[in-house]
C-alpha cells in the first residue's frame, strides 16, 4: 500500500481528535525522521517534546531490546531493578524525595492533584478543598488535568470536572492572592508554559508563591512534563532559580518516546500524603518503561546533554530573533532553552504546512505560534538549516 491509501484507512479506523499532517512517517535517525516514500526531515517538533537525545539512539534501543527479552511487566506488588535504578536516578536530578512512575503526563498531574487533596484531608478533614491553576495552562487531557487546564476550549464540553479550581494569571501575583483561602490545598503551574504559548514564569512570581504556600501550607506543584527533562538548560526548569516544588511532574522526554511519567514529592508531603491503598496503576513503572527512563538518565548525565542545551540554545534564540527583526509579520519571540516560539500576526498553519513540503518539521502552540522543541541533541548546523527553510516558507507567504 502507498502513504494515501495507508492515510485513507487511517481515516476511516482512528477517532478524528487531530488534524494530522498527510504524511505517514516509517523510521529515525538521530535529529531526520523519514517517510514511507523515504522523504526525509529535519524535525524540530522531537514528538512534541519527547525525543530528546534522537532517533534510532542504540545504546538506548539495544537497552529496551535487553530488557524485552528479559522481563517486560510485572506487578506493582513485586519489586523490578529497573524501576529502582530509574528512581534512585530520577531522585538524583530532581532534588525531590520520592518518586510514583505513571504512563503519561496526565496521569502524573493526576496522581499531583490526589496527593495535594490528601495531604489537606489530613490537616482539616475537609472535602472542599481548592486548587489554583494559571489561563492558558496545559496539564493534560484527563478529567483532573483538564480541570486544571486553563483553556476553556479544551474544558467546556466535558463539564462538570473537579471543583473548585480558580485561573489566575501567570506572573501576577495578585491574580492568584485573590483566590487564596483556608481552602486552597494547592497552586499548580509550568515554570514555562508549553502549549499556552511558550511563556516562562519569573523569578519574583515563583519566589512570591513559594513563600505564600510556606506561610498558608499550601503545596506548590510543578509541572515539568515538557519543560523538564533539560529542555531550558537545567535538568527541571525550577532549578534555574532555585525555586523548589512541594510536588513535581515529569514525563515526555522522561523515557524518550516509550510513555512513562512520574510525580515525585518531597519527604514531608509523602509522609503526609498519599499511603498504601491510595493510588495504583498496573502498567506504572514496569520494568520496560523504568529501564528506558533508566536508560535516557543515564546517557544525560554521561554525554552532558544539559550543558548542550545551554551551550546550543542562545544560538537558536539569536537567530529566531534575527528572524523577527527581519520580517514584521513576527512581533514577538518567547521561551528559553530548546521550549521557543516565534509569534506571527497570523495563523501559522501555512508556514507550517510549507516546511513539510520542505522537509522540515515544525509544530504550533496556539494559531499564532510556531513552536521550536527540537531533539536536545540539535547541533548549530540544524539550527541553520532550520532557519534557511524556515525562512524561505516566510518570504513565499
Ligand atoms: C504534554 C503535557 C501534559 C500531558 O502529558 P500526556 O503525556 O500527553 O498526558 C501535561 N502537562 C504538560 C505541561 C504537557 O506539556
Amino acid at each position: 500500500m502507498n502513504m494515501k491509501e495507508y492515510i485513507d484507512q487511517a481515516e476511516a479506523a482512528l477517532l478524528h481528535t487531530y488534524n494530522r499532517y498527510q504524511i505517514v512517517l516509517d523510521h529515525g535517525d538521530g535529529v531526520y525522521l523519514y517517510d514511507m516514500d523515504g522523504k526525509k526531515y529535519l524535525d524540530f517538533v522531537g514528538g512534541i517534546a519527547v525525543f530528546a537525545l534522537g532517533y534510532n539512539n542504540k545504546e538506548y534501543n539495544d537497552a529496551l531490546k535487553d530488557q524485552i527479552d528479559k522481563l517486560i511487566h510485572t506487578s506493582n506488588y513485586y519489586y523490578n531493578v529497573p524501576a529502582i535504578e530509574a528512581a534512585k536516578k530520577l531522585k538524583k536530578a530532581s532534588g525531590m524525595d520520592r518518586v510514583f512512575f505513571t504512563n503519561s503526563g496526565a496521569e502524573s498531574m493526576e496522581g499531583a492533584i490526589k496527593a495535594a487533596r490528601k495531604y489537606a484531608y489530613n490537616k482539616d478533614g475537609r472535602t472542599d478543598h481548592e486548587i489554583i491553576a494559571m489561563n492558558h495552562s496545559f496539564h493534560g487531557r484527563t478529567m483532573g488535568a483538564l480541570a486544571v487546564t486553563g483553556n476553556p476550549k479544551y474544558r467546556e464540553a466535558f463539564e462538570p470536572l473537579i471543583g473548585t479550581v480558580h485561573f489566575a494569571e501567570l506572573n501576577d501575583f495578585d491574580s492568584v492572592l485573590k483566590y487564596v483561602n483556608d481552602r486552597t490545598c494547592a497552586i499548580i503551574l509550568e515554570p514555562v508554559q508549553g502549549e499556552g504559548g511558550l511563556q516562562p514564569a519569573t523569578e519574583e512570581f515563583l519566589t512570591a508563591l513559594r513563600k505564600l504556600c510556606d506561610e498558608k501550607d499550601i503545596l506548590l506543584i510543578f509541572d515539568e512534563v515538557q519543560c523538564g527533562m533539560g529542555r531550558t538548560g537545567y535538568m527541571y526548569a525550577w532549578q534555574r532559580f532555585g525555586i523548589k516544588p512541594d510536588i513535581m511532574t515529569s514525563a515526555k522526554a522522561l523515557g524518550c518516546g516509550v510513555p512513562v511519567g512520574a510525580f515525585l514529592m518531597t519527604e514531608r508531603v509523602a509522609a503526609n500524603s498519599l499511603t498504601s491503598g491510595d493510588h495504583g496503576t498496573t502498567y506504572g513503572g514496569n520494568p520496560l518503561a523504568t529501564a528506558a527512563a533508566d536508560k535516557v538518565l543515564e546517557i544525560y548525565e554521561r554525554d552532558h546533554i544539559v550543558e548542550h542545551v545551554r551551550e546550543t540554545a542562545p544560538y537558536l534564540e539569536q537567530k529566531l530573533k534575527g528572524l523577527m527583526d527581519k520580517y514584521p509579520c513576527i512581533l514577538e519571540h518567547r521561551g528559553i532553552g530548546f521550549m521557543q516560539g516565534l509569534r506571527f500576526d497570523r495563523p501559522v498553519g501555512p508556514i507550517i504546512n510549507a516546511a513539510l513540503e520542505k522537509g522540515l518539521l515544525l509544530i504550533n502552540a496556539g494559531a499564532d505560534i510556531i513552536r521550536f522543541v527540537p531533539p536536545l541533541i540539535v547541533t548549530r548546523e540544524n539550527i541553520d538549516d532550520m532557519v534557511s527553510i524556515l525562512e524561505e516558507c516566510i518570504e513565499e507567504l
